[in-house]
């Protein structure tokens, strides 16, 4: 099968996750995975290697004239990552996982003096660029086999509770839907923790006044019709497209390798802008962030005391605390992140107990400052493929 649109690439990608998810829950209960799935993982790595490239890029048909370079880097490797994971067996992975990274086994021996004899109350992590390698393009980040098992081994084996905490929504192509882990094992909270399914399956949100709710409905109707129109659907595809998080929207209107003209993204900018103010005129519900590539409208909230703010993961957190019933105050936690907005995670789970051990994956150091400030039981990885192994790792002690 040969592919040559965008649309037919996010299609392979997601045929990935039923194949995956069989291939996890397989692995977990028997030591082993029918060999036919690994074969259709290969299928779907060759259909995407075809793909015509230019520097390192794939060229997909997007839209009539319009050509999007796109990086498959992610999506490749991991697929890549799983067929030596099942084919080669976990000693051989582990190798293979020490000849792309550098300072591999040191690190996660360093991970593992650090966290060695703890077990914990609540697990609490970011995702993208923590426990999974980033991918730039939502829609076909989907999780990799290998590390849905190691991460189900610690969640299992070391903690009370396990939540993935991300700025991603839960549903709607969201958090939940490309993720391959095992049922019942994890609870998933989305758009900052603001919604969340617990791991047997309850769903509940954060309480939004009813009054911005509406405002946001009405908003976010508007903004999925714009992107069905053939002039604008080119942002519902490229980076982080539409996100309809709760409380917050997401809409691109550019990608890292600038597929879209600038005019014509700036141009999309403006009319966002202006949607935004036809539903907000007093300038009261929203806020608009546009980071150059994604442009985020996020409703405030009312803190009492703290005045009108943005949700952040703290709140999440606090959130989570009694939604989820983790009952963080009663024993060591661990939370780890990997970016300034994973901070507040930190600022929460310390205020609720002061021994919280943090784990982020960054070699900024202003981060590192930030975290360490907050809790003494704190280090730093490279990557995210460190992270999880050790805490596979950690588990199998
Ligand atoms: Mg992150």
């Amino acid at each position: 099968m040969k592919i040559q649109t965008l649309d037919a690439f996010i299609e392979i990608m997601r045929a990935t996750i039923p194949v995956r998810r069989k291939m996890v829950v397989d692995y977990l209960l028997e030591g082993r995975t029918d060999p036919e799935l690994i074969r259709h993982l290969k299928r779907f790595l060759n259909t995407i290697g075809e793909v015509p490239d230019q520097e390192g890029l794939k060229l997909f048909n997007l839209f009539g004239d319009h050509t999007a370079r796109v990086d498959v880097t992610y999506e490749t490797e991991e697929l890549k990552k799983d067929i030596w994971f099942f084919e080669n067996g976990e000693q051989v992975f582990t190798e293979h996982m020490e000849s792309i990274n550098h300072n591999f086994f040191r690190e996660v021996d360093r991970g593992i003096s650090f966290l060695s004899g703890l077990e914990f109350n609540s697990f609490i992590s970011d995702r993208d660029g923590t426990v999974n390698n980033y991918c730039g393009r939502y829609s076909t980040s989907v999780q990799s086999a290998y590390n849905a098992i190691y991460l189900a081994r610690f969640a299992a084996g070391k903690t009370r509770n396990t939540v993935i905490l991300t700025s991603a929504p839960l549903g709607n192509g969201g958090l939940q839907d490309i993720s391959v882990f095992p049922e019942k094992v994890f609870h998933y909270a989305g758009s900052k923790g603001r919604e969340y399914a617990d791991k047997k399956g309850r769903e509940g949100k954060f309480p939004v006044d009813d009054e911005k709710q509406k405002v946001l409905d009405a908003l976010n109707k508007d903004l999925a019709k714009l992107v069905g129109m053939e002039k604008y659907k080119i942002f519902s595809r490229i980076g982080s497209g539409l996100q309809l998080k709760f409380g917050q929207t997401t809409i691109a209107r550019q990608d890292i390798h600038k597929s879209v003209p600038e005019d014509r993204s700036l141009g999309f900018l403006k009319k966002i802008r202006s949607m935004v103010a036809d539903h907000d005129p007093e300038d009261v519900y929203f806020r608009i962030e546009d980071t150059g590539l994604d442009i985020e409208i996020i409703l405030t909230i009312d803190k009492g005391d703290e005045g009108v703010k943005d949700f952040d993961k703290g709140d999440g957190i606090d959130f989570l605390d009694s939604a989820l019933d983790l009952r963080l105050d009663e024993g060591i936690n661990l939370i780890c992140g990997d970016t300034a907005s994973d901070i507040p995670m930190v600022e929460a789970a310390m205020k609720k107990n002061g021994e919280t051990r943090a784990i982020f994956v960054t070699k900024n150091s202003d981060i590192q400052r930030k975290v360490g400030k907050l809790c003494p039981h704190s280090m730093f990885v490279e990557n995210p493929d460190v992270l999880v192994s050790l805490l596979n790792q950690i588990s199998l002690i």
